[in-house]
């Protein structure tokens, strides 16, 4: 019954064979990943790696692999066509300075944790206030002391935005 479509005058080759003007055979390699409605997604895969490379890499495949592999391939050529210098390697060295930036941002963040935390130990000593004596658990100096030190609050060292704001790359090209 799923075969009425092909059953009905000429066959529909898939996107590949459609577009190497061949005829589509039955067990066509191409034809379970790159379907007659997506020609796009075979195009810039030709463009980039050639068919009869990507032929030969989905044959060296089992099959239970070959879908991930076309996946990855036509991620990596979407991404050539559209910078054709970097490719993906544009977005990762993008998304890699994120990481470093954040990772700059948690650093100095959790620095100042430390710091905070330092400082407030040196004015409960200070006041001569041991926060971990239960007799002092009356009259709340706890609180007091955490409104006394809400004006030292440091302002947040970098504006979040700012860093999500340099991805430039948006969630379509890892959908294709
Ligand atoms: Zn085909």
């Amino acid at each position: 019954m799923k075969e009425s479509g092909r059953k009905q005058g000429a066959p529909s080759p898939c996107a590949a064979c459609k577009l190497l003007r061949r005829r589509c055979a039955q067990n066509c390699l191409f034809a379970p990943y790159f379907p007659a409605d997506e020609p796009q997604k075979f195009a810039n895969v030709h463009k980039v790696f050639g068919a009869s490379n990507v032929n030969k890499m989905l044959q060296e495949l089992p099959e239970h692999q070959r879908g991930d592999a076309v996946s990855s391939m036509v991620y990596e050529a979407n991404a050539r066509v559209r910078d054709p210098v970097y490719g993906c390697v544009g977005a990762i060295s993008s998304l890699q300075q994120q990481i470093d930036a954040l990772q700059t941002q948690l650093a100095l963040a959790q620095a100042e944790v430390v710091h905070l935390r330092v400082r407030q130990n040196v004015s409960f000593s200070n006041h001569g206030y041991d926060p971990a004596s239960p007799s002092n658990s009356t009259g709340s100096p706890s609180s007091k002391l955490m409104s006394s030190h809400h004006h030292h609050q440091p302002k947040p060292l970098y504006d979040m935005d700012m860093v999500v704001g340099q991805s430039h790359y948006d969630e379509s090209m890892w959908t294709c």
